[in-house]
């Protein structure tokens, strides 16, 4: 439902509560987070509920302070709201976390094609057969995230924001959108991406709206923006004007 992703320098779990907070208007049933830290291993903590749950949960099992981060709030349509089911989704030996907002129609074919091939599955989730497939195709590419999103998306059908960073790479967050709403915040040695301008306006007002099926790469010096081919398209700024 709610979507928040950071890269940059500074810790990033308060920038994800705080940009959930700010989702919170869109209604949700669970939440979660992951972060790199900086070590380079990859944390996630996730629970049913309210955010304060969350921040009850992150308070009793602290999770290690990283500057790469994804966070989530999620309205379930695929699965109940338990903390199996409330995001991210992890794949690839947990060095993988996903986000995901909208319907992953074609899920159940996947989820058995992936089963067959002897993949299993923690959740009833749309959402985490396509963090799996992630997994998967991340292997397939050698360890290139975009194009394992290239070959993800070319699988899925409906409706779907993506977002996710993986442990060998610390300072990227990949995201892919179709029939659902991504925008990037841009900011000064570090740059945002949120499910609206909600989720980072307290910290940039330069925005960049990413278009249908495409896919953004971010890290804390620059973003990348191409289509689901990897043609790299040109996305206009614009300043964010409502008052946050
Ligand atoms: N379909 C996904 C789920 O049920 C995502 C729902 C959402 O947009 O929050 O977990």
């Amino acid at each position: 439902c709610g979507i928040v992703g950071y890269v940059g320098p500074r810790e990033s779990q308060d920038i994800l509560l705080s940009g959930l907070a700010r989702l919170e208007y869109r209604g949700y049933d669970s939440a979660g987070i992951a972060v790199i830290d900086r070590d380079g291993a990859l944390g996630m903590r996730k629970k049913a509920g309210k955010l304060a749950r969350l921040r009850e949960t992150l308070e009793e099992t602290p999770l290690a302070a990283g500057t790469t981060g994804i966070g989530h709030t999620r309205w379930a349509t695929h699965g109940g709201p338990t903390d199996e089911n409330a995001h991210p989704h992890l794949a690839d030996d947990d060095k993988l976390a996903v986000i995901h907002n909208g319907i992953i129609e074609n899920f159940s074919a996947l989820r058995a094609e992936l089963q067959a091939e002897g993949y299993s599955f923690r959740s009833q989730t749309d959402t985490e057969v396509a963090a799996v497939l992630l997994g998967r195709e991340y292997r397939v590419a050698g360890g290139d995230l975009q194009a394992a999103f290239r070959a993800v998306v070319a699988r899925l059908e409906g409706a779907f924001t993506l977002l996710a960073m993986h442990e060998d790479h610390p300072g990227l967050v990949v995201g892919a959108r179709r029939n659902s709403p991504l925008v990037i915040g841009l900011g000064e040695g570090e740059n945002f991406l949120g499910s609206d301008v909600a989720a980072f306006v307290e910290h940039t007002r330069r925005a960049l709206a990413i278009g249908q099926d495409q896919i953004v790469a971010i890290t804390p010096e620059g973003v990348t923006v191409t289509d689901f081919d990897g043609n790299v398209v040109e996305v206009e700024a614009f300043e964010v004007s409502w008052d946050a």
